[in-house]
């Protein structure tokens, strides 16, 4: 059953029960007082019957005794004659002592009489009669005189009149009951008789024709069997009313009852319906508000409820779908790219926007200053340059500002940086503990230096090996020895302030942070492991010069930047004498000892800003910036003498001896741009003052020359020493003549 219905049926019980109940008190009590009130009028009817059946019985005594009186029966008749003919009986007759008839009236009622002294007698009476003795003088019984009133209509009819109800005689058997005297209307007479008669005594009874019977006598003084009779007082439309009123409150109530439970169960049903559509995800469900009651609260309550679930749940996706765009371009970024800056600011982003925090910072740590450095980033609209951060996995190329996918600058990047051990950051990284909390209750001291916040939580991040390159034994040089692998430490932190609505941070978010420094940490170790690789690439693994390939971009950049500055730039090309000999003598490994020595000293006698390469076999290069052709003679003088002078030790026959060999140096020296308009063409040079160095008797140097071109162009030709050009030794010098033709290099 619904609740609906549950509600009709109360209300209809409640309020149709107290109306059926009154209804049934009203009808019963008013019936009540009918029914006491037409006993009383019975019972006053009935006195007043015997009151007038009794004057009558006076009346027709008095008459009676007026003829007896005479006692004489010639006078009795004038008298009896009188006595009818002035309406005091209807017939008189007077009876001898022995019965017989002495006299009569001469119209006489039909028998049975009913007499007044009488206990009652003959059913169904058609008169009244009193007798009295009549004497003599002398007592002497003369007969008697038997006064009689027919009973009529109109006697029916003033008993009537004088009690106030209806009058029944009741009939003889011989007689039918319509044809009774009755002052009853000929439709109820018949049941009011057979009431009357079912009656003993003065009982009361009541009749199913609507009247109430009363019988009355025979009895002593009251000779006639008369029954009285009155309607029920009860107004029939009593009844009707009575029933129209339950009816009409029934329909009231049923009115009352399906409006009430409308408009209770309507919000309800409705209610249960947009509950329905929420639980299947439709959280724009809402529900009419019409009233203003509990009902109408709940409703408002429930929409409140779901509009901010909605907001919440837009929210919720809103950042999801934002932190899955970061995580998206996080992943590109570190798939794609070796820019530590610029991972480290898409990882602080997308840090940020996954904790939901106002600001953050990434900082890495400089070995070398023991400084923090790194940016700083908060929420706001604005530009998405990157500050700059340390180089932290020793690359050696500067690298442009990278810019941004939409979406990624949300938050201001700004440049931060903090010794080692200061404030909230520099701790983080000194102890390599996690913390997170808030700054006011529990500390940290902030540095003046990083940004105040209210809250905090700060991981610090860490690389199996160092983040950096161990210095170098003379810059410009590759190191000769890989990185010596060290403890973890804290390299760097990942921080993030102030989460926006002023919560704090909570286990969760440090989790998150703790991935994200990870992150971190393995980026910063892929750019190193990137650089080292691309640092080997480019090394030379015997001697650890770099190979030709770094000579090729070196050269190239040297160039550009004599063109910049307006500076020369020299190039020597080295080739050991009959270097052949050494392998083919002590062996390939007593060669590469060599190679590596040599290597060793020519590394050892070049300037910082000089540069050497192996540019394979036996041969090297070393760049000279900003020097002439001058100073590259006084370098290649240098270099033969240091190659010269100290025999290089190697184990020969196995190992089991040392053997001081003595080795030397031929060296070309070519100059830009007096030797050629490229690299390249001063790399051949210098190659091609090299040949005429070996041509000129092996461990010396020549200078390139610059020779006409048959078509008019200058080309570059080696001249030894002592040649036109200064006290140089130059290639191509008469002492020389004409350089063969040379193939060239191959590499
Ligand atoms: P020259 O004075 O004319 O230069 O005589 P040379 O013997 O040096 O002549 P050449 O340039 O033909 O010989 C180069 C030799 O260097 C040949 C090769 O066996 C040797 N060589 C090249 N690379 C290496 C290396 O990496 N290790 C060793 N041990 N020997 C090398
Ligand atoms: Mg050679
Ligand atoms: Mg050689």
């Amino acid at each position: 059953m619904t609740l609906r219905g549950r509600l009709t049926a109360a209300f209809l019980a409640v309020v149709l029960g107290p109306v059926l109940l009154g209804a049934f008190f009203v009808a019963s009590t008013v019936a009540a007082v009918s029914h006491n009130r037409s006993i009383e009028r019975l019972d006053l009817a009935a006195t007043s019957v015997r009151t007038s059946v009794s004057a009558l019985c006076q009346q027709l005594h008095a008459a009676a005794d007026a003829v007896a009186v005479l006692a004489n029966p010639s006078q009795v008749a004038g008298a009896a004659n009188q006595v009818v003919a002035r309406g005091l009986a209807s017939a008189v007759v007077v009876i001898r002592p022995d019965g017989r008839q002495l006299f009569a009236t001469p119209s006489q009622p039909p028998r049975p009489w009913a007499e007044c002294g009488g206990a009652g007698g003959d059913a169904g009476p058609a008169a009244i009669a009193a007798r009295v003795e009549m004497r003599d003088a002398g007592g002497t019984p003369l007969g008697t005189v038997v006064v009689a009133r027919h009973l009529d209509s109109a006697f029916v009819a003033r008993l009537a009149a004088a009690t106030g109800v209806a009058v029944t005689l009741l009939p003889g058997a011989d007689t039918p009951a319509d044809a009774t005297l009755s002052t009853e209307s000929p439709a109820t007479r018949r049941a009011v008789v057979a009431a009357g008669e079912r009656l003993s005594g003065d009982g009361t009874a009541e009749t199913d024709v609507g009247r109430y019977v009363r019988r009355v006598g025979p009895s002593p003084g009251q000779p006639l069997p008369l029954v009285l009779s009155v309607p029920r007082t009860v107004p029939e439309g009593l009844y009707a009313v009575l029933v129209a009123t339950v009816l009409l409150a029934g329909f009231c109530a049923v009115l009352a009852a399906w409006w009430l439970a409308r408009s209770t169960t309507r919000p309800l049903a409705e209610l249960a319906h947009a509950a329905d559509r929420v639980a299947d995800g439709d959280l724009a469900a809402r529900v009419p508000v019409r009233t203003a009651d509990e009902v109408g609260r709940l409703a408002s309550t429930f929409n409140r409820m779901t509009r901010e679930t909605q907001a919440y749940v837009q929210a919720l996706t809103a950042s999801r779908d934002q932190l899955r765009g970061h995580l998206a371009i996080l992943g590109d970024t570190l798939s794609s790219t070796h820019d530590l800056q610029r991972i480290l600011q898409v990882i602080l982003q997308t840090a940020l926007a996954a904790t939901g925090a106002r600001a953050g910072a990434v900082l890495l740590l400089d070995p070398a200053t023991g400084l923090l450095d790194g940016q700083y980033a908060e929420d706001g609209p604005g530009n998405t340059r990157l500050a700059a951060l340390p180089d932290a996995a020793g690359g050696a190329d500067a690298v442009a500002p990278p810019v941004l996918p939409a979406g990624i600058g949300d938050h201001q990047p700004s440049t931060l940086t903090l010794p080692l051990g200061t404030g909230l950051l520099g701790s983080v990284v000194a102890t390599g503990e996690p913390v997170r909390g808030r700054v006011d209750r529990d500390g940290p001291e902030l540095s003046p230096d990083e940004p105040a916040c209210r809250t905090y939580v700060a991981v610090p991040f860490s690389v199996a090996a160092p983040a950096v390159d161990p210095p170098r034994s003379a810059p410009g040089r590759p190191p000769a020895e890989p990185p010596t692998p060290a403890p973890p430490t804290s390299i760097g932190v990942l921080a993030v302030y102030d989460r926006l609505g002023f919560d704090e941070f909570d286990g969760a978010d440090l989790a998150t942070l703790r991935t994200f420094a990870a992150q971190a940490a393995v980026a910063v170790d892929n750019v190193r492991v990137h650089r080292e690789a691309e640092r080997l690439s480019m090394t030379d693994g015997l001697t650890g010069l770099w190979n030709y390939r770094r000579l090729q971009e070196q050269l190239h950049r040297e160039i550009e930047r004599s063109n910049r500055f307006g500076r020369t730039l020299t190039v020597l090309a080295l080739d050991l004498d009959r270097f052949k000999e050494v392998n083919d003598t002590h062996g390939h490994p007593a060669g590469d000892t060599v190679l590596r020595e040599f290597a060793r000293r020519i590394s050892a006698e070049i300037r910082e800003v000089d540069v050497a390469f192996r540019n394979g076999g036996e041969e090297f290069v070393v760049l000279l910036p900003e020097t002439d052709a001058h100073g590259g003679a006084v370098v290649a003088e240098r270099l033969g003498a240091a190659i010269r002078d100290t025999p290089i030790t190697i184990q020969a026959n196995g190992g089991t001896d040392t053997v001081e060999l003595p080795v030397t140096v031929s060296i070309g020296v070519a100059v830009y741009p007096e030797h050629g308009a490229t690299g390249e063409q001063v790399l051949d040079a210098a190659d091609d003052a090299l040949y005429a160095a070996k041509a000129g008797g092996r461990d010396t140097y020549r200078v390139a020359t610059v020779r006409p071109r048959p078509d008019g162009d200058e080309v570059p030709v080696a001249s030894g020493p002592g040649s036109p050009e200064g006290d140089l030794p130059q290639a191509g010098g008469a002492s020389f003549g004409p350089q063969p033709p040379r193939q060239s290099r191959g590499r």
